[in-house]
């Protein structure tokens, strides 16, 4: 059996250690893509060491959530697939059969992992370790419905970071946001909020008014749009509400995306919902954000502000996705793609570690072997 390159984490905590292991064989309805971009995100570093609530896969273990390359090998029962296409690999894995899956809510499936991750629900433990090639290995393998095909025009490390841009169209588009509306994004300086804000631009948004707390990318996200995106440090001292009032003609705004990094303070979500417009949506997608949201009984009566979650994005999310992003309509150029080799793939953990902010895309390329960055 061929031998492939991969990076393994033997142990919560220790490095990754970089070695070799058998090539993964498509089953009868995968894929085999070879990796060309593997996307972390900011909370990779605390999975792999070990600060994280998640059920982990089993050690020693290929991590690596977002996948970008192209298919090399199709098992004998896929159809519509073929080899040398440029695909998008979805880590989001559920159990497929259970009464949510069954209805089309495989985002409530109470078995979902992320594959080459973690898993957030009960029965996901059980199925983490059927696809244990994460991205950070020179191939993977993965259910061909789990595979979105990529135009030419996008590029595979941009495509390497469609798990948190995904996120955030799932989101957007499932609290409703459309053209001529506006928005508000707390943690808009994140990986999730500047794709937010990108998303809408692209959707039509007319008003993108972002809190977030570095100023220095908080001036990169206005820039994006100046006439249509205005933003704000949470330390400014600032009544927030007030602001967003001001900035939607005294309306509040129909549209609220809660996205605060692990750790994020439920408070402040809890009083940025009064900067909706009567009968608006908040949508909250922040994974590590522990507490309770309030809203008083009389408010949600006579203001009728709805407050759903939002956890990935489905199949159909990323074709729309894709097909906007491939078009420019979505418009990603801004990302700046920090590459690490395999070899690196430690300093890649930390430096994403270190949140370096929404325009900068930490990818691991397994097929390279030197840093071009
Ligand atoms: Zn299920």
């Amino acid at each position: 059996m061929s031998k492939i390159n991969v990076a393994r984490l033997v142990e919560t905590g220790k490095p990754l250690e970089v070695g070799v292991a058998d090539k993964p064989v498509p089953g009868p309805k995968d894929v085999l893509v070879k990796v060309a971009a593997c996307g972390l995100v900011p909370n990779t570093s605390n999975v792999v060491n070990g600060y994280t609530p998640f059920t982990l896969p089993a050690l020693p273990a290929v991590f690596g959530l977002d996948v970008a390359g192209t298919i090399e090998a199709v098992g004998d029962h896929v159809i519509g697939l073929q080899v040398g296409q440029r695909v998008y690999v979805d880590p989001f894995m559920t159990c497929d059969n259970c009464s949510s899956c069954r209805r089309n809510r495989r985002d409530l499936c109470p078995s979902a992992y992320y594959r080459g991750y973690m898993s957030p629900t009960p029965g996901g433990g059980a199925l983490i370790n059927q696809y244990p090639y994460g991205g950070l290995s020179e191939y993977v393998t993965a259910p061909d419905s789990r595979v979105a095909v990529l135009p030419e025009t996008i590029d595979l490390r941009t495509a390497a970071r469609f798990g948190y841009v995904g996120t955030s169209y799932g989101a957007l588009r499932k609290a409703g946001l459309g053209p001529a509306q506006t928005l508000l994004i707390n943690g808009v300086t994140g990986t999730l909020g500047v794709a937010a804000v990108a998303i809408a631009l692209g959707m039509g948004a007319t008003r993108i008014l972002g809190v977030g707390r570095n100023r220095a990318v908080l001036e990169r996200v206005r820039e994006l749009a100046p006439n249509r995106v205005s933003t704000i440090s949470s330390e400014d001292g600032v009544d927030l509400v007030e602001w967003a009032r001001e900035h939607t003609g005294g309306e509040g705004v129909d549209v609220i995306y809660d996205c605060l990094g692990v750790g994020g303070d439920s408070g402040s979500t809890s009083g940025l919902l009064r900067a909706a417009r009567p009968g608006g949506r908040a949508v909250l997608v922040a994974g590590g954000v522990l507490g309770d949201v309030a809203q008083t009984y009389m408010d949600i009566l006579m203001l009728d502000v709805q407050v759903m979650g939002s956890q990935w994005f489905s199949a159909e999310d990323a074709d729309q996705m894709i097909a906007m992003i491939g078009a420019g309509v979505i418009d990603l150029s801004f990302l700046e793609h920090r590459v690490f080799g395999l070899p690196e793939v430690n300093e890649a953990i930390e430096r994403v570690g270190s949140r370096p902010g929404g325009f900068e895309n930490v990818v691991v390329m397994p097929g390279q072997s030197t840093v071009s960055r």
